[in-house]
């Protein structure tokens, strides 16, 4: 078992509606990580951060600029809400990501062309956070970006396999996980 302390943080990617069934960029199964990320956020962690892909409408990623991915989390939109059976209550902070037009960003911490810091790498440091569990949408894209950067960034880095859905098949994402460093459990494991 892992014993889940205030110095841990619990960090959810990206549970919002469009990567949802039905939203425009849909991860397979996303709703069931939902009752399984509400369940961990009531274990015991030193704060519980959600972040929000929140993009502008002409972003350099959607397939109308010539990017890999449909329109998806256009701020302000339905589409970017959290997920709403997602228990926002214990949520302490909010990181709102791919902001800029000509900059993408997958993981929570650091940009993904000149790695300019979102501002959490501080926040955590200041909270006395030394681990870091990450939960999500999608575990091969910013589940696995945020984990990577947490382990550079100097943090323990754990993701939780049933509280994260991929694009694809969990399997080789998850090794490249473990080659990373990051350890792996499932939410049965926590307490
Ligand atoms: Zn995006």
């Amino acid at each position: 078992m892992i014993t889940v302390t205030p110095q841990s943080a619990l960090l959810v990617v990206d549970v919002q509606k469009d990567f949802l069934p039905g939203g425009t960029l849909a991860v397979p199964g996303g709703d069931e990580i939902i009752p399984v990320i509400n369940h961990l956020a009531r274990l015991p962690f030193g704060v519980v951060i959600a972040t929000q892909d929140w993009h502008p409408a002409d972003h350099m990623s959607f397939v109308t600029q010539g990017g890999p991915w449909p329109v998806h989390c256009v701020a302000g939109t339905d589409g970017a809400t959290l997920a709403a059976l997602l228990d926002d209550e214990p949520v302490g902070a909010i990181f709102r990501k791919g902001r800029s037009r000509d900059v993408d960003s997958y993981s929570a911490f650091f940009d993904n062309e000149g790695k300019r810091p979102s501002g959490l790498v501080s926040l955590l440091k200041e909270l006395g956070i030394t681990s870091v569990f990450v939960t999500g949408l999608a575990l091969d894209v910013c589940v696995s970006a945020t984990a990577d950067d947490a382990v550079k960034a100097g943090f323990e880095a754990v993701v939780i396999a049933d509280a994260c859905r991929g694009t694809g098949p969990a399997e080789p994402a998850l090794a490249d996980l473990r080659r990373a460093g990051v350890t792996l459990t499932t939410s049965d494991r926590l307490a």
